[in-house]
């Protein structure tokens, strides 16, 4: 049996970025005697989460920075990749707390449009989960007056275009519902253009991040060349879910695993060529333990 990792996955640069940067300060605060608490979790992938745990990261929520400047007045705080709201910078400031703030620059230059076309007065729609964290950030940064929407259907409940309104999306959705709904979008406020209701078009931002959209095709061919297909993913991460429901349909053996024991030994039945592949959150380390298992059970 031959077993391959597919040669684009691993983690996107931003996530590379986020873990170095957390190394980089276990390492600073391991010398000062400080403590690093992450405010969330670093990325969507439990092993990742693990291993920096183990080196000494910890996970806070909000509701624990009150009693860490009570307590640990002298640790460090990392933001990361997904971004925060202003209220969050504006509490740890208040309470004298050093931060890190490994925001993805992707998700800072989108929270940076949101601010400006709510500055300018537009009506802002934006594809994602309400309650993503990334979300949350944008949400936000224009005071929560958005309309947030993860379906077709709920952008055919909005009904009210007279401000002048623009689209844009949570980096890590999918691009192709991205661009559904923005046709159905254009459509809609082209006829009530038409109709002299309103007079301003739609401005779509298709701000769906490169690093999840472009590993797209690649991903899909490769696994349409395999006889199997392992997908490694935590559960929480989005672009993981729609990554992988995209494999899925070219190649119905896809199989979705956050552990190495969520393997079912009879998914490889008559297979001769399985690949492997994962989310943007997904530690190459990891895959290699995937590999290393599959192959130590067929080709030994
Ligand atoms: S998926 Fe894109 S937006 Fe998200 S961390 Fe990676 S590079 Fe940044």
């Amino acid at each position: 049996m031959q077993v391959t990792i597919h040669d684009k996955a691993g983690f996107c640069w931003g996530v590379v970025r986020t873990v170095d940067i957390a190394e980089e300060t276990l390492s600073k605060s391991e010398i000062n005697k400080q403590n690093t608490y992450i405010l969330g979790h670093i990325i969507h992938n439990p092993k990742e989460i693990e291993r920096l745990e183990n080196r000494g990261l910890k996970t806070i929520s909000h509701k624990d920075l009150e009693d860490i400047a009570l307590n640990d007045p002298s640790a460090n705080i990392i933001i990361r990749a997904h971004g925060e709201p202003p209220s969050t910078y504006k509490k740890t400031e208040e309470l004298g707390l050093s931060v890190i703030d490994a925001t993805c620059p992707l998700v800072t230059n989108l929270q940076n449009r949101v601010r400006k076309y709510y500055e300018l007065g537009y009506q802002i729609i934006i594809f994602g989960k309400r309650d993503h964290a990334e979300v949350i950030g944008l949400r936000g940064v224009c005071n929560d007056e958005c309309i947030v929407i993860k379906t077709l259907d709920e952008a055919k409940q909005i009904t009210d275009f007279g401000k002048q309104t623009v689209f844009m999306s949570q980096t890590t959705m999918d691009k192709h519902i991205f661009h559904d709904v923005k046709e159905y979008l254009d459509s809609k406020i082209n006829n009530l253009i038409d109709l002299g209701e309103i007079d301003n078009k739609l401005i779509g931002r298709d701000t769906t991040c490169r690093a999840v959209t472009s590993r797209e095709e690649p991903m899909l061919e490769f696994a349409k060349s395999n006889d199997v297909m392992i997908f490694v993913s935590g559960k929480d991460s989005s672009n993981g879910k729609s990554l992988y429901n995209s494999c899925l349909k070219v190649n119905p053996k896809t199989h979705f695993i956050e552990d190495i024991s969520d393997i079912d030994l009879n998914w490889f039945a008559g297979a001769e060529k399985v690949g492997i592949s994962g989310a943007t959150s997904t530690p190459q380390w990891y895959m290699e333990k995937v590999k290393q298992f599959i192959e130590s059970e067929f080709n030994n």
